[in-house]
């Protein structure tokens, strides 16, 4: 029998747990896979740590794995993927925002053969307009400035085949966007598009900073075009000194200047030019060692006639 492990990170979520335990368990009693909920408790603050523990103890189906402090969602979905053992691995919220009854459809899809199944959000209940917005307008920037393709409303409720996960596994950055990296490892993408229902309970953990951060890394991440602006600014401002510069050799040659303007005001434009070109230049090389320094594995291997070769392709 096939295996499927459920990973949920879990921060303050006190009052959703036992609702979405039950929730879960209803939907994968009926499907024919041997299924473990693992729930990773990212330093809560209220009493989930305790609630967790007791169901594992309970639950023969419910693990719990328990970071030592606050690392974000990104994170603890991470380490949730890096100890699942199942044949597929799903990752959904623990706040009921990503319904379990959509836990059948993604797992026909994996049979049907695709190894990444990703849900699209097509709306969410409950959340404001200008949320909505800008949403919309952020992954129409990132899709402009990366070379990645992420699709608008995807989330981070989705199927990975045991491939897929290995896969994942090998990138190790600090600083995660996983719909980002997903895209990045090209294997066969299924989409299905579900509309979120407001939370259960509780408030969203996601606060203004943790998700302004999350922005940041998705467009820093994928993407040296901020850094180029840099460059680009630099030759603007230069040019700009350089009309500067004649202007104050005119002023000299041709009017009364001031004594001591021309060089302070030649000197100024010059230098300030050329400092902007050097970080320019500079920002072009700190871009290449920040890629090179997040060590992603340069190909994946999608299959491996050999058979007992190894599909570590980690070749550097
Ligand atoms: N979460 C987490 N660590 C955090 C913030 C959130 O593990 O620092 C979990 C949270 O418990 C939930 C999921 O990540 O299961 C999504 O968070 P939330 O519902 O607050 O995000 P939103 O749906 O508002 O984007
Ligand atoms: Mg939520």
């Amino acid at each position: 029998m096939k295996s499927v492990t459920i990973v949920v990170p879990v921060y303050n979520e006190g009052e959703n747990i036992l609702h979405f335990t039950t929730a879960v368990k209803e939907v994968m009693d009926k499907q024919p896979y041997k299924w473990t909920l693992l729930f990773v408790d990212d330093g809560s603050r209220d009493n989930s740590l305790e609630l967790l523990e007791d169901l594992q103890a309970r639950l023969p189906y419910v693990k719990v794995i328990a970071l030592s402090r606050n690392c974000g969602h990104q994170i603890a979905l991470t380490c949730g993927l890096d100890h699942a053992r199942g044949d597929a691995v799903i990752s959904m919220d623990g706040d009921m925002q990503h319904p379990p009854e959509l836990l059948p459809e993604l797992l026909a899809r994996w049979e049907e053969g695709y190894q990444v199944v990703q849900t699209i959000r097509q709306d969410t209940q409950g959340v404001s307009w200008a949320k909505k917005k800008t949403s919309a307008l952020y992954y129409r920037l990132i899709n402009r400035l990366s070379n990645v393709n992420i699709r608008p409303g995807g989330s981070d409720f989705r199927l990975l085949d045991r491939q897929a996960v290995e896969a994942l596994g090998k990138y190790r950055e600090h600083d995660r966007f996983l719909r980002g990296m997903v895209t990045l490892l090209g294997y066969k993408v299924a989409e299905v598009p579900f509309v979120a229902p407001p939370r259960f309970a509780g408030q969203s953990k996601y606060s203004l900073s943790k998700m302004v951060k999350l922005g940041v890394d998705g467009i820093v991440g994928y993407s040296v075009v901020p850094l180029r602006v840099a460059f680009v600014g630099g030759i603007i401002f230069a040019l700009f000194s350089f009309l500067l510069l004649l202007h104050a050799l005119y002023v000299y040659i041709c009017d009364e200047a001031v004594s001591g303007w021309t060089t302070i005001m030649v000197c100024m434009s010059l230098f300030g030019g050329t400092q902007l070109i050097m970080l320019g230049i500079m920002g072009e090389y700190l871009g290449r060692i920040y890629t090179e320094v997040k060590n992603r594995p340069l190909y994946l291997v999608k299959h491996n006639g050999g058979e007992n070769e190894t599909t570590d392709c980690q070749c550097r």
